[in-house]
């Protein structure tokens, strides 16, 4: 029977699929897809780490016996023969490797995946005795788990084959069902394993609007919605599913007349886009002549082509961070990061390229196994440029990676989560180094201009040494609301209260482009605002020139672009900043 579950819509349009579950990322497995020929790789992987576990508990039962059974309770003995008995059983094993053989799961995914399978027919288990080897179960697949981190899968998640589809069953090829990934969460460093995969919708439990995977979700241009609380119970494998990313819904099990609906609005967003396609050579100009910049958020190199293919004009954010993450301590050295920021600078052949220093922590982990529940606050702990000036060592590593990539085309260096002059001291002095180190070993690099993100509301409160120091200001909404209102991005339970047009957030907003601009310095908009249809209007009307977003937002922002009159528009945002109730306010015009 079909039945609905609300969320965040994160990502527009509508997809009908299956439903691929994903297990949690808090049981930290890496997903990705293997190459046919690695399927028995990945199948003797798993067998290598249950025959581990098998070995283990053999040889802890004949410890206990050497003890005798008045050392020993009778509960361990039983425990430990429930435990060998549910590791040789063959549904486990025949199921695991179905998931691996027809769907090309890594072998800790399909390990997962089947666990999700057998949990539920547990939960459904009428016998008390019986529901409860649900939990036997999970501890012997912790066990397999943690024995197959010893044998690392030669199959490198994220490589350059990744952009293959999964493989469907026969039925599924049959129905024409797309794939629509369900999780509890997923870490961005996950995202950024299915980037390329073929997955044509997201679900996830928890996540805010502009979560970072939510963020990556959206670079995706694919349906998406989080904050579910609870899709990932009620979702199971292979359910057929609607999502509506416009209204942040998901229809389980939809009824014929139901798909039909939603297939008409999939072609309606189709024409949609076939429309908006043909603005892609207009340039972005408003009817009283004011020329507008529209740039790319991307996370990898490899971002750069859907970039320019929708009319980019420069990369106004390249969030570095995503080079580093799921490395599992394998940080990519001077050597590495030079390639990627070169490869992207090149490919935007002279467009100018925004490389952002490393932002990581909060809701960022470089990998997932260090991700930090128990700290107590993580978005206002070490993160970005704090992060950055802990790390001196990997901070000038990553400031020379990007000079040096600066001798091939135009760079601007952006430093994210300033707050204190002090920061802005020691960030310009790393530089310094930087550059004197490159010069000692006879390094080419090229010059960057300077930008520093206003994130902080102490930094948008106090922009005097931003205006000082850097040569253009890039407004990170997204912290920007975060901190202005104590509204943790990342806490869908919270997300009613996170609000662009709070009037706090919006003075903050209007005073550093007014600030700005007043000094002559650039200034930028990369949060989620600059993508955002509703407030392209408003922000053009505070005087913002320049806005970084998703490739996939640009060609809509354009045609509202094309559509304003920034005369008409001047006086008309300073009374939506200075109304009690902006979000009333912009619909009055
Ligand atoms: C922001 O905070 O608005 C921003 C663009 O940076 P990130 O989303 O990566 O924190
Ligand atoms: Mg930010």
């Amino acid at each position: 029977m079909a039945f609905s579950i609300h969320g965040l819509s994160v990502s527009r349009g509508v997809v009908i699929g299956r439903a691929v579950l994903v297990g949690s990322s808090r049981r930290d497995v890496a997903h990705y897809f293997v190459e046919p020929e690695q399927v028995q790789v990945e199948i003797d992987r798993l067998r290598t780490g249950r025959n581990t576990v098998i070995d283990e508990i053999i040889r802890l039962q004949s410890s206990i016996q050497q003890m005798g059974p008045k050392d020993t309770p009778q509960e361990l003995r039983a425990l430990l023969d429930v435990h060998l008995m549910l590791l040789k059983d063959e549904v486990l094993a025949q199921g695991v490797k179905q998931w691996v053989s027809e769907r090309f799961y890594n072998a800790e995914w399909a390990l997962t995946a089947q666990l999700e399978v057998l949990s539920r027919n547990f939960d459904e288990m009428e016998d008390p005795y019986l529901r409860e080897r649900k939990a036997d179960l999970e501890q012997i697949v912790e066990r397999v788990l943690r024995a197959m981190q010893g044998v690392a899968s030669p199959v490198l998640p994220g490589g350059p084959d990744r952009r293959r589809k999964p493989r469907q069953s026969d039925a599924e090829a049959a129905d024409g069902g797309d794939l629509i990934l369900v999780a509890h969460d997923l870490s961005p460093a996950d995202m950024l394993h299915f980037k390329q995969s073929a997955f044509s919708g997201f679900v996830t439990d928890v996540g805010g609007k502009t979560s970072h995977t939510a963020i990556v979700a959206r670079s995706l241009d694919i349906p998406a919605v989080v904050g579910t609380r609870s899709a990932s119970q009620l979702v199971r494998q292979d359910d057929w599913i609607i999502i509506d990313g416009d209204a942040g819904l998901v229809i389980v099990d939809p009824s014929p007349p139901i798909r039909a609906e939603y297939t008409r609005k999939q072609a309606q967003n189709l024409a949609e886009r076939a429309r908006l396609a043909r603005l892609l050579h207009t340039p972005a100009v408003t009817r009283d002549g004011e020329v507008v910049e529209l740039m790319a958020n991307i996370e990898v190199p490899e971002d750069v082509p859907a970039a320019l293919a929708c009319g980019a004009v420069g990369v106004g954010l390249f969030r570095s961070e995503f080079l580093f993450m799921g490395r599992h301590g394998h940080l990519p050295d001077e050597e590495e990061q030079f390639a990627a920021y070169r490869r992207a600078v090149e490919s935007m052949h002279g467009l100018p390229v925004t490389i952002r220093t490393i932002d990581i922590g909060a809701d960022k982990p470089l990998d997932g196994s260090q991700r930090d529940d128990a700290h107590l606050n993580p978005a206002l702990g070490l993160r970005a440029i704090r992060w950055s000036l802990a790390e001196p060592a990997m901070f000038t590593t990553q400031l020379r990676a990007i000079l040096r990539a600066a001798a091939f085309g135009q760079v601007h260096l952006l430093v994210p989560m300033l707050a204190h002059e002090s920061q802005i001291h020691q960030t310009l002095a790393h530089l310094q180094r930087a550059r004197a180190s490159l010069d000692r070993r006879g390094l080419a690099y090229g010059p960057v201009q300077l930008g520093a993100m206003i994130e902080i509301p102490a930094a948008a409160l106090n922009l005097r040494p931003f205006l000082a120091h850097f040569d253009f200001l890039s407004l990170g909404t997204n912290d920007l609301i975060q901190y202005t209102l104590a509204v943790d991005r990342t806490d869908e339970s919270v997300a009613h209260l996170y609000e662009p047009l709070h009037p706090a957030v919006l003075r903050l907003v209007a005073d550093t482009i007014a600030q700005a601009r007043s000094k002559g310095k650039g200034v930028a908009v990369c949060g989620e605002m600059a993508g955002d249809v509703a407030l392209t209007h408003l922000l053009l009307g505070l005087g913002l020139r320049s806005f970084s977003m998703h490739p996939s937002r640009i060609l809509a922002v354009k045609e509202e672009v094309l559509r304003a009159d920034t005369r008409e528009l001047a006086p008309w945002a300073a009374g939506v900043v200075a109304a009690d109730q902006p979000e009333q306010a912009i619909l009055l015009r």
